[in-house]
């Protein structure tokens, strides 16, 4: 069976979200690189429309950086094999869960 998420998709969110807390980083820094840049230049700018977008394109980042860390950094749970136990008439080997032995045909009292 094959698992809901591929390995491979562990290790790209494990590149991705990092480099998603580097755009957060750069989305909150540009306000003020715009406005140094602007102030250099001699250009008058809408900063609160700038901030606003920003702020949103930051958390929206972080966000995502955090939602990727958390798959990418956390095990899939491994899958435990089926449980055996010996019937008590025959011995055979047969699931936990049966109330019947496959090979013998008598009940299990459990
Ligand atoms: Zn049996």
């Amino acid at each position: 069976m094959t698992e809901r998420f591929p390995e491979a998709a562990r290790v790209a969110a494990r590149f991705a979200s990092p480099l998603c807390l580097w755009m957060a980083l750069g989305w909150f820094a540009y306000p003020t690189m715009v406005q140094l840049l602007g102030a250099a230049a001699g250009e008058s700018i809408n900063f609160a429309e700038l901030v606003t977008f920003s702020l949103v394109a930051g958390v929206t980042f972080v966000v995502l950086a955090a939602v990727l860390g958390a798959f990418a950094f956390t095990e899939a749970p491994a899958r435990q094999p089926p449980q055996k136990i010996a019937c008590m008439h025959c011995g055979a080997q047969m699931p936990e869960e049966s109330r019947a032995c496959p090979h013998c045909r008598k009940d299990i009292p459990w």
